[in-house]
């Protein structure tokens, strides 16, 4: 029977394709049947995986070091523990049997039962032993993943199929772009949640927010994914697929025709040079960002380099790392953001900080908090300066201190790169992200230690409108067109302007072609977004004329009626 969910639309274009359930992604395991006549086979490498974990465990508990805290060994007793309890050692042998699915599958589907059971716990301390279940689980599926001879995952016929998921979070996301699926849909997340914003860059239809999507499709059901519009049609009857097919084609031949303008330089009707820059998440990523025409990487999220794995990059790693896309851009700006861990992006095995994550120890924040870490990402960055040009931007600043503080550390990686004579580039920009509403309404320290600015609008957005942007029950409260979130970015752009230190706009907003000429308008003249943002922007930037903006934008920020304000912005992009 055919029906239609909506949520919020998260990545352009339109996917046609199976539906693919994933229960936790962040376990990214492959999902596939069993032939009747193999499930004892199936069951067995289960067991053989976790008799093989139980193995190591116990070697780890064996091998705790005297003088270790007492913690450890317990911490492993508990592991064993959990590896042994029925809910995972027998349920999934059952669900493999039953359901005749592949052994991660049905490892996961357990996990994800007793992960839900332990959220309904009221203890703060036992909901969090959630995190040590999930734990035990990876473990049992990368002794799976290594065994020999396994059958290899449903892989086939990616790009053909829509992953419809609960929740994915941003690590899980990462992963994502190691496969080529055709959309993306899930229950959760708001449109500039990191795992929204990761869809949009790998430039494949996506929608979230869906809210019933997980339990209402299907595996392999016929689905259109209408990222353009965030509707999801499952079981399309012949005219609607028709429609849809055809609106695909349509949208093709755009994005076809834009690539016309890729080398076009960015320049208004008036003749006023735009930066167009990319946004990246991991070094591979500048071949997309060179590919789109981009004049520069105006945000490198570096903390990507530090999700799905068990450690953390070292100094030599994030040189190595930070080196490559300077020299891929070969002389164009690289502006790389130091570390932005915490809210919805964590390391491996750290639970999320504090009761509420978005305003606890992030970015900037954890980094202070923890200067060894700091200290070896700021060497790194500074070392790789010697290869092109770099730029530091340091994220969610709020307090003149924390400006004081992260020079201060620049200036000591300096003295030390110096003492053991290391080249780095003694003029390196250093910039601070507007994110925070007390860092636009006090900027005058800002313009004052810092060389340039650069404007997140997604976290700008989140403090300003006190909306969780990972929460999709309060999207709908997203507005980048609000008065405070305009008189915010407009104050900013006109202040560094008038004490002219360069400013930015990095967040989505940056990506909205609907909103190019309001910023524009507003006297913005470099702009950062996913690289397959950037002709659709380039375009608006061609056709617009800076003299006919100013007005209309003031008139805009004026504005206190928010419909008036959307008829007003149509008229000024019309
Ligand atoms: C922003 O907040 O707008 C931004 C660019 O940073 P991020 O989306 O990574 O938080
Ligand atoms: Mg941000």
């Amino acid at each position: 029977m055919s029906f239609t969910l909506h949520g919020a639309a998260a990545g352009g274009g339109i996917a046609i394709g199976q539906a693919h359930l994933i229960s936790s992604a962040r376990l990214e395991v492959a999902h596939y049947a069993i032939a009747p006549e193999k499930t004892e086979l199936e069951v067995m490498r289960l067991s053989t995986a976790v008799d093989k974990v139980r193995a190591e465990l116990q070697e780890l508990r064996r091998s705790v070091p005297a003088g270790a805290p007492a913690e450890l060994g317990a911490f492993l007793s508990l592991h064993l523990m959990i590896l042994d309890d029925a809910m995972l050692s027998h349920a999934p042998r059952e669900l493999i049997r039953s359901m005749r699915c592949n052994a991660e599958w049905a490892l996961v589907l357990q996990m994800d039962q007793l992960v839900a059971q332990f959220d309904k716990i009221e203890d703060s301390y036992l909901r969090e032993r959630k995190a040590d279940v999930v734990q035990v689980v990876e473990r049992v599926l990368k002794a799976m993943q290594n065994q020999r001879g396994h059958p290899s995952p449903a892989s086939a016929h990616e790009e053909s199929m829509v992953v419809v998921a609960h929740d994915l979070s941003p690590a899980d996301m990462m992963l994502f772009k190691q496969h080529q699926y055709a959309g993306f849909v899930t229950d959760l997340g708001g449109v500039t949640s990191h795992t929204a914003i990761l869809a949009r860059s790998l430039d494949i239809p996506a929608i979230v927010g869906a809210h019933t999507a997980r339990r209402m499709v299907r595996e392999g059901e016929l689905v259109i994914v209408d990222g353009v519009h965030g509707v999801l049609i499952v079981d399309p009857d012949e005219l609607v697929l028709a429609e849809y097919q055809k609106r695909q084609r349509e949208l093709e031949q755009r994005r076809q025709k834009l690539k016309r303008i890729r080398s076009t330089p960015a320049t208004t009707m008036d003749g006023t040079a735009v930066d167009l820059h990319a946004n990246i998440e991991l070094p591979q990523d500048v071949e997309q960002a060179r590919k789109s025409g981009a004049t520069g990487v105006g945000l490198f999220r570096s903390e990507f380099l530090f999700l799905n794995r068990d450690d953390l990059p070292g100094e030599d790693e994030q040189f190595e790392a930070y080196r490559m896309v300077a020299r891929a851009m070969d002389g164009m700006p690289v502006t790389i953001r130091t570390l932005d861990l915490g809210a919805d992006k964590t390391v491996n095995g750290s639970a999320r900080g504090g009761p509420n994550p978005a305003m606890g120890l992030r970015a900037i924040r954890l980094c202070l908090a923890e200067p060894q870490m700091f200290m070896a990402q700021l060497r790194a960055i500074l070392r790789a300066s010697h290869y092109g040009k770099i730029r530091l931007l340091i994220p969610m600043l709020a307090h003149a201190h924390e400006i004081l503080q992260s020079l201060a550390m620049i200036d000591r990686a300096r003295a030390l790169l110096d003492a053991q004579g290391l080249p780095y580039d003694r003029e390196m920009k250093i910039g601070g992200m507007i994110e925070v509403p007390a860092a636009a309404l006090a900027l005058g320290v800002f313009v004052r230690k810092l060389d340039f600015l650069s404007i997140g609008t997604n976290d700008l957005i989140q403090y300003t409108l006190a909306i969780d942007r990972t929460d999709d029950n309060v999207s709908h409260l997203y507005d980048p067109l609000h008065p405070a979130v305009l008189h915010l970015i407009a104050h900013t752009i006109k202040t560094g302007a008038r004490m002219k230190v360069p400013v930015a706009v990095c967040g989505e907003m940056a990506g909205d072609a609907t909103l190019t000429r309001l910023l524009l308008g507003f006297g913005l003249r470099q702009f950062s977004m996913h690289p397959a943002n950037l002709l659709a922007i380039k375009q608006q930037v061609l056709k617009s004329d800076l003299r006919d903006l100013t007005q209309p934008a003031n008139k805009i920020l004026r504005c206190e009626d928010p419909e008036k304000a959307k008829r007003l912005l149509e008229k000024l992009n019309a």
